[in-house]
């Protein structure tokens, strides 16, 4: 799977470094996800990227848990994280855990302690924040700075011994206070904190920050180039000035700076995703409408077109927000490709079909007087899975004179162009017959509820043998032989392209109506359905048997190419 853009700014730097031997040779890289919340398209990216570079140049590449913070990891999210990159499509060499490095990242600080270049202050997080001063501002000195090496060494020991409180003191590298990057104002490396870790329990008091952590952890694995998103930019001289500090096992990691992937009408923020949750707007993390791994996978998403998405998005310098009909044409092309067919009828509306053969030599019509649910004989018409892929065969459709239609494909007063049926219509049931309207019959409140038509029963398979014109083609299902079948249908989460845009808070901009369940009739086919199994509805769109209930349905994606009528009226 080489899906990475050859030409692309990181590719360009291996190659240098390659040419120059930097490496000799060696291209290594990690995916460092913190295991506080579960993958989402966002990461698919970064994933895309990190294990592309290292294919492309016969690397590898590992995944390491940036688990440094004891109060919002979890193993669930650890379990679920791996989950996601297999089903994506890529295998880490490793399974890593910064978690494992923190002695090492301990001693590693005693020696920068040692070498007057640590030390411990004991003022607060927003005094230590204010002192920092800001863009053009002159930061402030911490009155702890000038402490000697040896009493910052006791009390960093003393603080790894769990003699002060949560808070009471932090350890500072002490870089400097008036540069221009306010990230090189002394930042903070350890903080105290009594929480339960899901690696290491209750060992640690104190906990490495991401800028401390993050780096060390590269070096100490022999990572050559680490890709991260444009946010850290300013984080960049950090990254290289610890590491300049330090002896390292291996040589000197790159940090590289990418753009965040971000969709329309979509957050990838863990943050807001969870409150998405916590909110009741959606049912969990793998709620179908929810960015993530896991609600794309359970609404249809091939992990295939996610990919071939990802590297047509490429790894660049600015971050853009692409559109969420984008991804879907990469959905459409690939299920296209490789879902089977069925008929399944979202708002049923029943027909009758009056001529149509009973057992016993009558009509239907006649038939019916006594018992208003026969149906007349069954046939079985033999269908293609899918006209696409001829290996997936065909199946048995049951029809007979009772079938159920679209609601939308009748109507009792056609508006101009028109083309389905009407009273004196004809039509094409998809690879049954012709048919043609005759009348209706209607509730109390002037609903049609019922569609009487004739048959032609020498157009067998949808054919006029007098090769008259018949314009419209609509599918259906065989009412005595069709199954009840839940159908949920998504429409954005987000009403608006970019969520939050005018408040600030993307919840303000949710969509009321983002699902929208229909009791639906389906061919008796899906009932052997598998969960996760994806299926082309015709003329309807593409849907996902759930991962846990049956005949429930998800709608993947509508069978229109929107991206192509974006582009149309952009060009
Ligand atoms: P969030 O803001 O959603 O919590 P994060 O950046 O904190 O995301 P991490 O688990 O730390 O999430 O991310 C792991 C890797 O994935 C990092 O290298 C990060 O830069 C990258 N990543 C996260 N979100 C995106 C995104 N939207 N586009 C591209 N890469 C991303
Ligand atoms: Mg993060």
């Amino acid at each position: 799977m080489t899906e990475t853009t050859a030409g692309d700014f990181i590719a360009d730097a291996v190659r240098a470094d390659n040419a120059t031997g930097t490496y000799k040779g060696r291209v290594q890289t990690r995916f460092p996800p913190e295991p506080n919340g579960y993958l989402h398209i966002g990461h698919a990216k970064a994933i895309t990227a990190d294990f592309g570079i290292a294919e492309q140049f016969g690397g590898v590449c590992n995944l390491r848990f940036d688990d440094t913070n004891p109060d919002t990891e979890d193993v669930e999210y650890v379990e679920a994280i791996i989950d996601d990159i297999a089903w994506l499509g890529f295998s880490p060499a490793k399974v890593l855990y910064a978690s494992d490095y923190f002695q090492a990242l301990y001693d590693w600080a005693e020696a920068l302690i040692v070498n007057g270049l640590a030390y411990v202050d004991d003022q607060d997080q927003e005094t230590i924040s204010v002192q920092r001063g800001g863009y053009g501002k002159p930061g402030v000195e911490s009155p702890y700075r000038n402490r000697t090496p040896e009493e910052n060494l006791d009390l960093f020991r003393r603080m790894r011994d769990g003699q002060f409180a949560d808070g009471e003191k932090v350890v500072r590298a002490k870089v400097d206070m008036q540069s221009d990057n306010m990230q090189m104002r002394d930042p903070v490396m350890y903080r105290i904190r009594r929480g339960h870790h899901h690696r290491t329990g209750d060992q640690w008091v104190i906990y490495p920050t991401y800028d401390w952590a993050h780096g060390q952890s590269d070096a100490l694995e022999g990572v050559t180039h680490s890709m991260c998103t444009l946010e850290f930019v300013s984080h960049h001289d950090l990254y290289d000035w610890f590491l300049n500090h330090l002896e390292l096992p291996y040589d000197k990691p790159q940090q590289f700076e990418f753009a965040r992937l971000e969709l329309t009408h979509t957050v990838t923020s863990k943050r807001k995703l969870r409150q998405l949750i916590e909110d009741g707007i959606v049912t969990g993390w793998d709620d179908p409408r929810m960015p993530t791994l896991q609600g794309l996978r359970r609404r249809g998403y091939p992990a295939s077109a996610i990919r071939a998405f990802c590297a047509n998005v490429g790894v660049n310098k600015t971050n853009s927000r692409h559109s969420l009909e984008e991804l879907e044409a990469f959905v459409r092309t690939d299920l296209n490709r490789v879902a089977q067919r069925r008929m399944g009828v979202l708002h049923p509306l029943k027909l009758v079909i009056d001529n149509w053969p009973t057992e016993d030599g009558r009509t239907l019509a006649e038939a019916r007087q006594e018992n208003p649910d026969a149906v007349g004989v069954a046939q079985f018409f033999e269908v293609a899975n899918n006209p696409e892929n001829s290996e997936d065969g065909t199946r048995q459709v049951p029809f007979a004179g009772q079938i159920w239609i679209e609601e939308e494909d009748f109507a009792e007063v056609p508006p101009p162009k028109f083309f389905r049926l009407s009273v004196g219509k004809e039509v094409r049931l998809r690879g049954a017959y012709l048919v043609t309207a005759t009348g209706v019959v209607k509730d109390e409140s002037g609903r049609v509820v019922e569609v009487h038509a004739t048959y032609d029963p020498a157009s067998q398979g949808g054919n006029a043998p007098d090769g008259r014109k018949v314009k419209s083609t609509m599918h259906w299902v065989s009412a005595a032989h069709g199954l009840d079948a839940e159908v949920r249908l998504y429409d954005h989460l987000f009403a608006t392209e970019i969520p939050g845009e005018t408040t600030g808070d993307p919840l303000d901009d949710l969509n009321p109506h983002s699902l929208d369940i229909v009791s639906a009739k389906v061919e008796p086919e899906l009932g052997k359905a598998r969960p996760g199994d994806v299926v082309q509805f015709e003329r309807v769109g593409y849907f996902a048997a759930d991962k846990d209930v049956p005949m429930v349905f998800h709608r993947t994606v509508g069978l229109k190419d929107e991206w192509a009528a974006l582009q149309k009226r952009a060009a």
